[in-house]
């Protein structure tokens, strides 16, 4: 394969520039905008008639060093909300295709996302910054380009809890109200939310090329790609392979992280998967509390496509289609591209299955490596049985940690509705955990990372979302407080970690759009 192409950099994504912008604005690059013309669409956000801050995260403007006080200005929030273009911004709507649900769509694009452009962060990254629910863009169809309140403050909670949790993840800058109403069901107070990514750059971008047979255009996201996100690709003999191996493998660790959390991010379509592993897309996402494998929230997902279980199925479709796209690219001759696509969709497998396993050794106490295959067992059987005991997954955990850390057995044993089942559940953890042994304090600091005391429980979403419409945002910007720091244990925020009661469940999410 020595006379491949090798990736070539397209665009020159070099070491960071700080420019001095004298305004405070933000100084914004465009490397996207430099690709080729047919890869967006040049767009204006629309105006909105009386914009209000609902929150800025100053922490992450921070780290992408931008003037926490003139986005909090009049002048920021013009921008935050559409209004006003800082020098700079070339805004732009991406184009990609996808498979929703199976279906193939080879034209979606951002229907109401708009690229404003790109920062270089102080931690040396570059980011995407995109306004949603800024207007209509010629990708939108039959759709308002708009966003209610509702899904953005989701957004909100949902995106920065995970960065907490520690999961890759697209960020939230800010939320605006527009000061209009949205037309969903009912009509709905219109906001904007500024989402922070690595880059947009999704499964569904590499399909739409490969869907119009642009093998140029293939090759030139691909370079784009590689430079942005793994430039260690450049120095391999395959470039493009290396690329999709890498792909396989941020996605195989991603997943299996938010099975760890008991996150079901509900709507895994191929225009909804980020080549750079972060999550992306909170739609109808949320952590379950009962653990159920096949647990699904999403009122669109009726065939449990992208339960909890599933998720590592519906990843390894999706980098299939991705590897399908890049056919084109990994060799000249189809059979050997395609023995060279296989061979690096299976590696999904075992990248999945190791940080499957390690991670639930960790939440177990268990050394990181194992034992015998029985204590991989023991976590299939541990699963298995907290579904038939209807156990509040994140309590579970954390009242284990609790107990191997010294605490009495009743809090844990008390989330059993069967003593019998917990007496000989308990007896084999102990034996392979050891708690007593020396080594085990070292394991106890690793269950803790692994184990929240507080995740953004679906109910208390709904009730911040719900609070928010009557123009109360107390209960939205507590929870934001109360998922800053999830693995303290923090009285100040102790009824975040209780399951709901009965009443309190929600067991349907949607997507709002
Ligand atoms: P999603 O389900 O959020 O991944 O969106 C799927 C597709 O529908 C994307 O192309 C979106 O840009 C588009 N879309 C979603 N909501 C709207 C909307 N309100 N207006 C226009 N396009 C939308
Ligand atoms: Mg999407």
């Amino acid at each position: 394969m020595a006379d491949m192409p090798r990736a070539k950099t397209v665009i020159a994504l070099g070491p960071v520039r700080r420019k001095i912008s004298p305004m405070s604005e933000i100084a914004f690059e465009n490397s996207y905008a430099r690709l080729p013309e047919h890869f967006y669409a040049k767009v204006q956000p629309a105006n909105v008639r009386n914009p209000q801050l609902i929150r800025l995260n100053a922490n992450l403007a921070v780290t992408l060093g931008l003037d926490v006080d003139w986005l909090a200005s009049p002048d920021g929030l013009a921008m935050l909300c559409g209004n006003r273009l800082p020098a700079g911004a070339e805004p732009i709507a991406q184009a990609y295709a996808g498979h929703q649900f199976g279906g193939w769509v080879p034209q979606l694009g951002d229907g109401r996302a708009i690229l404003l452009g790109e920062v270089l962060g102080t931690d040396g990254h570059r980011y995407d910054i995109q306004l949603k629910g800024s207007g209509r863009t010629p990708f939108s169809r039959g759709g308002d380009g708009k966003a209610a309140l509702g899904p953005v403050l989701r957004e909100y909670i949902l995106s920065e809890a995970m960065a907490a949790l520690g999961v890759p993840t697209t960020r939230a800058l800010a939320a605006v109200l527009s000061g209009e109403m949205v037309r969903r069901e009912q009509a709905l107070p219109g906001a904007i939310f500024t989402r922070v990514a690595s880059s947009h750059i999704r499964v569904g971008t590499f399909q739409y090329f490969h869907g119009q047979s642009d093998t140029q255009g293939l090759r030139d996201l691909a370079d784009y790609a590689i430079a942005r996100h793994y430039p260690a690709a450049q120095n391999s003999e395959q470039p493009y392979r290396a690329f999709l191996e890498l792909v396989i493998a941020a996605q195989a660790r991603l997943i299996a992280q938010w099975m760890h959390l008991g996150f079901i991010h509900g709507v895994m379509n191929t225009d909804n998967m980020t080549v750079s592993g972060e999550t992306i897309d909170y739609g109808p996402c949320a952590f379950m509390d009962a653990f159920h494998p096949e647990k699904v929230f999403s009122s669109i997902d009726r065939n449990g496509r992208y339960g909890w279980g599933n998720q590592p199925v519906a990843g390894h479709w999706n980098l299939t289609r991705l590897a399908e796209a890049l056919i084109p690219l990994l060799a000249d001759d189809v059979d050997d591209a395609k023995a060279t696509a296989e061979a690096a969709i299976a590696t999904f497998v075992d990248h999945f299955s190791d940080h499957y396993i390690r991670g639930f050794r960790a939440k177990l106490g268990f050394k990181p490596d194992g034992g015998s295959d029985s204590n991989d067992a023991f976590i299939s059987g541990t699963l298995t049985m907290l579904a038939e005991q209807k156990i509040d997954y994140t309590i579970f955990f954390r009242q284990l940690t609790k107990l191997a850390a010294g605490g009495d057995k009743e809090a844990l044993s008390a989330q059993f509705f069967d003593s019998n089942s917990f007496d000989d559940w308990f007896e084999q953890w102990r034996e392979i955990a050891q708690p007593s042994a020396p080594e085990f304090a070292k394991r106890l600091v690793m269950m803790r990372a692994a184990n929240p005391v507080r995740i953004p429980r679906n109910h208390r979403v709904e009730e911040a979302i719900q609070q928010a419409y009557t123009g109360d945002l107390t209960a939205f910007n507590r929870l934001v407080a109360a998922t800053v720091d999830p693995f303290e244990e923090n009285s100040e925020f102790a009824e975040f970690e209780q399951a709901p009661t009965p009443e309190q469940v929600v067991c349907q999410t949607f997507c709002g759009t």
